[in-house]
C-alpha cells in the first residue's frame, strides 16, 4: 500500500527533511519532499509564557513567526514564567507520586510512546557514571510514557525505568509519572528545564514533543534526528547527543551504521561538562538560550507555518489576495 500510495500521489512529503531523505532511499524515490512538523502554539504554551508573549510580542498568536522578537523579553520575566510552570509540574508530582522535588535543581524530562527505538533507558547505560554526574542533587529526572499493549519490548523499557527509580532513590532522583496523556505531556513540556530525546537514528521521523518544549523556551538535548537536525544550534537552542548524521545511515535506515553506545557516552559528557555547569554557574547564558529557543525554534516549528506549507506545496492554494 505504501508503494501504491507513493507512486500514484501527485505530491508526497516527509514530516522533516531527514524523513524525506530516508523515505527517498527506502522506497527508491527521488521526489519525496518535506514539510517539517510543527505544534499548535496555544495548545502547548503555558499560561505564564502566553501572557509574556502577549505583553511583549503582540499579534504572536495569529502570526507565531513574530516570536523571533523573544530576544527582547527581559530575562527575569522569562525565568519567572518558567519557574511557575516548573512549580505546577512539581505540585502534580507531589500529588501523584508523593515526592517533593526541589525547583532549584536542574530537571530533565523524557516522555513519549515507549517504543524501543526511542531508548527511554539510555540514561541507565552506565549507572555508576550517572550517579557521579547527578551526585549531590545536581540533576533530577522525570519520565512518563505508555507502550502499545502488544509491545513487550516497550513495556520492559518502562519497567526498567520504574525499577531504576526505586533502586537509585538515594543517589539519583528519577520520577515516573503514570498514565501518560496530553495533560501530562503538557505539564512536562512546560515545566522541565531540558528535554531529553535519544532515539536510534534515523528512525525518529519528526519528534514533536521537543517542539512543545521550544514553545515554552525549554532547550532540547537530543540525538540529531527528525526535526532537531533543523532546529539545533549547539549551545544556542540546546545540545546534540552523538555525531552528525551521515549519508550512510540515511541510505540504510534499517542497518546499524554507527556505534550507538557512543550516544550514551556523549550524553554523560555533555550533561556533566556543559549542561550542569551552564545551569548552575551561568544563569544569564541559560536564560538567553531559553530566549533563543523561542526566537529560533518556536517561531518556525508551529502549525501556522505548517498549514501554509501544506496549502502552497501539497494543495497548491494561491494565497494572493487572501
Ligand atoms: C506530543 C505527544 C506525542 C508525540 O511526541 P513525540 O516527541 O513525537 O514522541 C505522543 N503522545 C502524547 C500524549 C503527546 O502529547
Amino acid at each position: 500500500m505504501t508503494d501504491l500510495g507513493l507512486r500514484y500521489s501527485r505530491y508526497v512529503n516527509g514530516v522533516a527533511k531527514k524523513h524525506a531523505e530516508v523515505s527517498n532511499a527506502m522506497f527508491n524515490m527521488e521526489t519525496v519532499d518535506w514539510i517539517t512538523n510543527g505544534v499548535h502554539p496555544t495548545t502547548w504554551v503555558s499560561s505564564g509564557m502566553r501572557k509574556l508573549y502577549n505583553k511583549h510580542i503582540p499579534g504572536w498568536e495569529l502570526d507565531p513567526g513574530r516570536l523571533v522578537q523573544a530576544l527582547t523579553i527581559p530575562k527575569e520575566e522569562v525565568w519567572a514564567a518558567h519557574q511557575a510552570s516548573k512549580l505546577r509540574l512539581f505540585a502534580r508530582v507531589m500529588e501523584t507520586n508523593g515526592i517533593q522535588l526541589d525547583p532549584d535543581i536542574l530537571t530533565l524530562g523524557f516522555a513519549r510512546r515507549a517504543a524501543t527505538y526511542k531508548r527511554a533507558d539510555l540514561i541507565l547505560t552506565d549507572v555508576e557514571r550517572l550517579k557521579k554526574i547527578a551526585g549531590k542533587n545536581k540533576v533530577q529526572f522525570i519520565f512518563a510514557g505508555k507502550s502499545h499493549p502488544k509491545d513487550d519490548g516497550g513495556k520492559r523499557l518502562l519497567q526498567r525505568i520504574r525499577q531504576a527509580s526505586k533502586q537509585l532513590k538515594d543517589s539519583v532522583t528519577i520520577v515516573f509519572i503514570d498514565n501518560y496523556n496530553m495533560e501530562i505531556a503538557s505539564l512536562l513540556t512546560q515545566g522541565v528545564d531540558v528535554w531529553l530525546n535519544n532515539p536510534i537514528r534515523p528512525r525518529e521521523a519528526s519528534g514533536t514533543s521537543g517542539m512543545k518544549c521550544a514553545m515554552n523556551g525549554i532547550m532540547n538535548f537530543s540525538v540529531l534526528d527528525g526535526w532537531w537536525i533543523e532546529g539545533w544550534i549547539e549551545d544556542v537552542t540546546g545540545w546534540a547527543i552523538g555525531p552528525a548524521p551521515s549519508d550512510a545511515e540515511t541510505q540504510n535506515a534499517n542497518e546499524r551504521t554507527y556505534d550507538e553506545q557512543n550516544d550514551a557516552l556523549d550524553l554523560y559528557e555533555k550533561l556533566e561538562k556543559k549542561i550542569i555547569p551552564t545551569y548552575y554557574e551561568n544563569h544569564d547564558k541559560w536564560v538567553d538560550m531559553m530566549r533563543h529557543t523561542i526566537a529560533l525554534d518556536a517561531s518556525f516549528f508551529n502549525t501556522h507555518r505548517v498549514v501554509h506549507e501544506y496549502a502552497s506545496k501539497a494543495y497548491s492554494i494561491d494565497f494572493r489576495g487572501m
